[in-house]
């Protein structure tokens, strides 16, 4: 029997977002899909070995789950992602990541370095895939257009799952078939302060950085050890969203940045969390800018604000007592205004 050909997804970066795209892509056209392992310690030494120093660690940490995969596989899937909405780019560091990933010194399998550009719907994001499907040797164009239409729609599936506030593992399962849907996790964002009387904050940042469990040293199960609801930029529809990009004097020129943005925009003009939490990767030039208008939105709204840098020195128990802390005072803030 024919050897199918294996390709490697790092699990980090794009992963967070583009995953179920990515690999149901790949496995229509027949090809066995092999993710790098959850981020840990080795990881991130071996990438920092391979990365330049001032790199900010979600880079460091993609160039590590990189060298988990290469005696593993046939190809490493790293596309440039240039722009997903045809207005905003990603961050330069995505932008040239295949030629980092390329020249760190390392002897690798071929990279599948497709340009992820989606200008025009579905033109752009067919010929990203066209490119992909060439890589690895697939030329029939029906085989590649079938392969597309059915990612695209496990793709959206996964969004929606995500819009339901499930954490893109629980979806991955979820879309999987390898897990049910608990219903009790079936239900949209809801606005209305928790009557619990929980304390709500969001969780702003870039995916990949909140929600890999090692780099945001446990953010998630932190706060939900404190008893916090805890929101997030995905469980915002974009098309809402969006109507912060006019409050803004000018818009980010980076994608996920205007999404944190928008989404603190969003929540604090709903006058409905208690609280702002912005993970940030430490050397990260666009969110110098993030942080900082994220934080003024917040003062000027009178929402606490907590800004957390992440770096490869970052460790459970200091980010831990900054959480606790936190959420002593927006609790203690509570009872005040209560008793007012
Ligand atoms: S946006 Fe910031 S954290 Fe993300 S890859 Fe670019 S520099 Fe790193």
């Amino acid at each position: 029997m024919k050897r199918r050909i294996k390709v490697g997804i790092p699990r980090a970066l794009s992963y967070y977002t583009f995953y179920p795209l990515w690999r149901v892509f790949l496995e229509k056209l027949g090809v066995e899909v092999i993710v790098s392992k959850n981020t840990n310690r080795k990881i991130l030494e071996d990438g920092i070995k391979e990365t330049v120093n001032d790199a900010c660690i979600p880079i460091k940490v993609f160039q590590g789950h990189v060298l988990d995969l290469i005696d593993r596989v046939d190809y490493i899937f790293v596309p440039r992602m240039v722009s997903a909405d045809g207005k905003a780019t990603f961050c330069p560091k995505f932008l040239g990541l295949p030629d980092m990933v390329r020249y760190s010194g390392v002897s690798l399998p071929p990279l599948i370095d497709a340009r992820y550009n989606i200008k025009g719907l579905p033109g752009g994001l067919f010929r990203f895939f066209r490119t992909v499907a060439l890589a690895i040797g697939v030329k029939n164009p029906l085989k590649q257009a079938y392969a597309a239409f059915s990612a695209v729609i496990k793709q959206k599936k996964y969004q929606r799952l995500l819009l339901y506030g499930l954490k893109p593992v629980e979806a991955f399962e979820v879309i999987s078939g390898s897990k049910n849907l608990p219903a009790s996790k079936i239900k949209k964002f809801n606005p209305a302060l928790d009557p619990t009387g929980r304390s709500r904050v969001a969780l702003l940042g870039y995916p990949y950085a909140i929600y890999d469990p090692f780099i945001s040293a446990g953010v998630f199960k932190n706060l939900k050890k404190l008893g916090v609801e805890v929101v997030t930029f995905e469980q915002i529809p974009l098309r809402e969203m969006r109507r912060y990009s006019r409050v803004l004097p000018q818009n980010f020129f980076w994608y996920y940045s205007n999404q944190v943005c928008w989404a603190g925009l969003y929540l604090l003009n709903r006058k409905n969390i208690d609280g702002i939490i912005h993970v940030t990767a430490f050397g990260c030039g666009p969110d110098a800018m993030v942080d900082k208008t994220l934080e003024l939105e917040a003062k000027t709204a009178g929402v606490p604000f907590l800004s957390l840098t992440i770096d490869e020195h970052t460790g459970q128990g200091g980010v831990q007592t900054r959480l606790e802390a936190f959420v002593d005072m927006l609790w203690a803030k509570r009872q005040k205004y209560r008793a007012g």
